[in-house]
């Protein structure tokens, strides 16, 4: 199976690293939509959201978990967005669970 975020996570495919644990592994997304924007990607290969199952309970807790520790080193006391798309209606283009972090601007509500 060919999946873009796993080539990323072997560093066969370069990539801006923010952070890394046993779990995750996080980027600056290639594309912007805020001053910071991140993504935390889990290094188990999983389609979407729609794809999780009990056992991977304890990796969704540490993937918000990230993303709080990392938007306080970031400066991000004012606020922050996570989002996650998932599968088509969702707007999800990379078919591998991610969760974008955003913020350091005034976000809008609501999302297109
Ligand atoms: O939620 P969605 O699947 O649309 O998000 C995929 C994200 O992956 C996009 O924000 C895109 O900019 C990002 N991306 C990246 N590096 C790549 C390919 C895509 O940061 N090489």
């Amino acid at each position: 199976m060919d999946c873009l975020f796993c080539n990323i996570i072997k560093g066969e495919i370069p990539s801006d690293k923010v952070y890394e644990d046993d779990l995750v592994y996080v980027f600056n997304d290639i594309d912007k939509q805020a001053p910071v924007h991140f993504l935390i990607v889990p290094k188990k290969h999983i389609e979407s959201t729609d794809d999780l199952v009990e056992e991977d309970k304890e990796l969704v807790g540490h993937i918000f978990l990230v993303a709080k520790n990392l938007a306080k080193e970031l400066g991000l006391e004012k606020g922050y967005r996570i989002v996650n798309n998932c599968k088509e209606d969702g707007g999800q283009t990379v078919n591998h669970l991610h969760f974008h972090v955003l913020g350091k601007r005034p976000l809008t509500w609501p999302p297109g």
